[in-house]
C-alpha cells in the first residue's frame, strides 16, 4: 500500500529502529512508548485489520508469539512478563491501519486495559 506507515517503514521510506527482520514479520520500536519496553511486531504484508486475515495467513500469524518470546527474552521479559495485544478497529484504539502486535513490558501492567 503507497500511503501506508508501516509499508514504508518495511521498505526503508521512513526510517524505524528495527530490533527484528524476518522474511514475513518484522519489529521496531514504538516512536512513542507506552511502557520501557514497547515494540511493534508487524505483518510484512499488507493488512489493515486483524478481521482482514484469511486462512492463508495461519502460518505468518502463528509465528508472532514465538518472535515476541525471543525478543521479550532478549530484554529480561520473560521474568517480569510482557503483554502482546492488538487494537482491532478505531473503537479499540487503533490508529495506524497495517496490523501490528504491541509488545509491551518492563512496568507493571494493569488489567484491564482502558
Ligand atoms: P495503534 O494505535 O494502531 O494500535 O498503534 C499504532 C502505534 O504506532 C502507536 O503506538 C504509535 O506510537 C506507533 N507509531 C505511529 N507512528 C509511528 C512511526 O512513525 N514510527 C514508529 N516506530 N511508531 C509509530
Ligand atoms: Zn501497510
Amino acid at each position: 500500500m503507497d500511503d501506508c506507515l508501516f509499508c514504508k517503514i518495511n521498505k526503508g521510506e521512513i526510517p524505524a529502529k528495527k530490533v527484528y527482520d524476518g522474511d514475513e514479520v518484522f519489529a521496531i520500536e514504538d516512536i512513542n512508548p507506552q511502557a520501557p519496553t514497547h515494540l511493534l511486531i508487524i505483518p510484512k504484508k499488507h493488512h489493515a485489520t486483524l478481521l482482514d486475515l484469511t486462512k492463508e495467513d495461519h502460518a505468518m500469524i502463528g509465528s508472532i508469539p514465538t518472535i515476541a518470546n525471543d525478543l521479550a527474552r532478549e530484554r529480561g521479559l520473560d521474568q517480569s512478563g510482557y503483554r502482546l495485544v492488538v487494537n482491532c478497529g478505531a473503537g479499540a484504539g487503533q490508529s495506524v491501519f497495517h496490523i501490528h502486535f504491541h509488545l509491551l513490558g518492563g512496568r507493571p501492567l494493569q488489567w484491564p486495559p482502558g
